[in-house]
C-alpha cells in the first residue's frame, strides 16, 4: 500500500527545509519527496506539522534501565562503577525486562526510531531486537586478563553466529582499561570476519587517562579489588586514543564520550556525545564537538543509560546538547541527532530522501514565524506528536 503524507515543513537533513509538500511512502520506504502532486492509495494530512527523520540514539544500555535513580555521581568514576556492579547483578530478570520496556517507551515517545545499544548479556539480544527500533546491538565485552582473551573471543563468536540471522550485531570492547590488548585485537578480527561495527567507551575520564598513561589511579584499584587486574600488564604510557591506534583497532569504531580525546581527534572516524550523561557526572571536560565537526568527523548523540542519566527522553538530550555546545548550531545538533547517527551506524535512516526507510517524527506547529530548526527544542516539549517507524504510524 502506498501512502501520501502532506506536511507543512520537512527537515530532510540532506538539504534545505521543504515547505508545503508531500512524501510518498511504500513498503516501509520513502519513495519520493516533492513539493507538489503525487498519487498514492491513502493520504495522511499532516499539513500542520513539521516532519523530520526519527532520532537515532547512538549510544545506550537499555539493560541498565532498571537502575534508574538508584545511583548518584560518586567521588570517582571508578567508585561509580564499583557501586553499579552489585546493583546490576542484584536485578531480577523481571525487573531488568520491565526497565528495558519502560526505557524503550520513553525513547519512542520522545522520537527515537533507531538505536545503538550495548548488550552485556546475550540472553537479552532477541528481546531488545524485538522492541521495534532499527538497531545495532553491540555485544559489550570485558576482559583485562590476557589468559582469558581467547575463551572470551570464542564466546563472542558463538553469539555472533547464533544471532546473525535475526539481529544486526556489532561488538563493543567496553573500554581501554577493561579489555586487554590481546582480546581487543581478537574482537577486531571478529568484527572484520563478520562485517560488524565496533564501538567503545573511549577517553571518558581523567582516571582512564591516568590508567593508560601512567598505570595509576582509582581504576587500577578497582580492577585489583575485583581480581580482574593483569599482573603482567605493561603501562602503554600514552593517551587512551593513541594506545588503541597503536593496536590498529580504531578503524570502523564508533568512539563514545571522548571527553579527554585532546589532540587525538584525527584518530577516530565517528564519535558519540552523550549530553545528559556528561552533565549528570558534572564533567568539566567534554567531547570537542565543534573541533570534530570542523575536522569532518561525524558526531552523533546518545543517552547512555539510566545509571548515569535521569531519563532517556531524547528531546531533553538535544536541549542539553544545545546548552552544552554554544558554538554548535541547532541545525547541526539535529543533524547529530539524526543523519550522523544513521551514517556512523550504517543504518538506512536519519535523513529523508528516496530509498531511505520511513522512520519519521513530527511536531504540530503551534506558532508560525519561528526558525524551523528551533521547533524541536521547545523547552516545554516532552513528546513528539507524530511517530512513524518502518512506514507504520505509532500512536
Ligand atoms: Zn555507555
Amino acid at each position: 500500500m502506498s501512502l501520501k503524507i502532506k506536511f507543512r515543513v520537512l527537515l530532510t537533513q540532506c538539504g534545505e527545509p521543504i515547505e508545503n509538500g508531500e512524501l510518498i511512502i511504500e513498503g516501509g520506504e520513502i519513495v519520493t519527496v516533492s513539493p507538489v502532486g503525487g498519487e498514492a492509495e491513502e493520504t495522511l494530512d499532516l499539513s500542520d506539522h513539521l516532519l523530520m527523520p526519527g532520532f537515532v540514539n547512538a549510544h545506550s544500555h537499555l539493560g541498565l534501565s532498571a537502575l534508574g535513580k538508584k545511583l548518584s555521581p560518586a567521588k570517582t568514576f571508578a567508585s561509580w562503577i564499583g557501586d553499579l556492579i552489585p546493583l546490576n547483578v542484584a536485578l531480577s530478570d523481571e525487573e531488568r525486562m520491565r526497565g528495558i520496556r519502560m526505557g524503550a517507551d520513553e525513547m519512542k515517545a520522545s522520537g527515537v526510531t533507531a538505536l545503538a545499544d550495548y548488550v552485556a548479556d546475550p540472553v537479552l539480544l532477541d528481546s531488545i531486537s524485538d522492541l521495534g527500533f532499527r538497531s545495532v546491538l553491540f555485544l559489550e565485552t570485558i576482559g583485562f586478563q590476557e589468559e582469558r582473551a581467547e575463551a572470551i573471543a570464542e564466546e563472542v563468536e558463538v553469539v555472533l553466529k547464533a544471532h546473525a540471522s535475526n539481529c544486526n550485531l556489532g561488538i563493543a570492547p567496553h573500554a581501554p582499561y577493561s579489555v586487554s590488548a590481546k582480546l581487543w585485537q581478537r574482537l577486531d578480527q571478529l568484527a572484520k570476519k563478520y562485517g560488524c561495527l565496533l564501538s567503545t567507551h573511549l577517553a571518558e575520564t581523567d582516571e582512564e587517562v591516568l590508567f593508560i598513561e601512567r598505570g595509576s589511579g582509582p581504576l587500577i584499584d578497582l580492577l585489583k579489588d575485583r581480581q580482574a587486574f593483569e599482573m603482567s600488564w605493561r603501562v602503554p604510557g600514552t593517551t587512551p586514543t593513541r594506545y588503541l591506534k597503536s593496536l590498529d583497532v580504531l578503524n570502523e569504531t564508533v568512539a563514545v564520550h571522548c571527553n579527554f580525546i585532546g589532540d587525538d581527534i584525527d584518530a577516530v572516524q565517528a564519535a558519540v556525545f552523550c549530553p545528559k550523561s556528561t552533565h549528570w557526572f558534572g564533567r568539566t571536560h567534554i567531547l570537542p564537538v565543534r573541533k570534530m565537526l570542523d575536522a569532518g568527523i561525524r558526531v552523533a548523540l546518545g543517552t547512555d543509560s539510566l545509571a548515569s542519566n535521569d531519563s532517556l527522553n531524547f528531546l531533553e538530550e538535544i536541549r542539553m546538547a544545545d546548552k552544552l555546545l554554544p558554538d554548535v548550531s541547532r541545525k547541526e545538533i539535529l543533524a547529530m541527532a539524526t543523519r550522523f547517527g544513521g551514517e556512523i551506524l550504517n543504518l538506512p535512516c536519519g535523513k529523508i530522501e528516496s530509498g531511505q526507510k520511513a522512520d519519521i517524527i513530527g511536531f504540530r506547529i503551534a506558532s508560525q514565524g519561528e526558525d524551523w530548526y528551533d521547533m524541536p527544542f521547545d523547552p516545554q516539549r516532552k513528546k513528539v506528536d507524530f511517530y512513524m517507524a518502518d512506514g507504520k504510524v505509532r500512536t
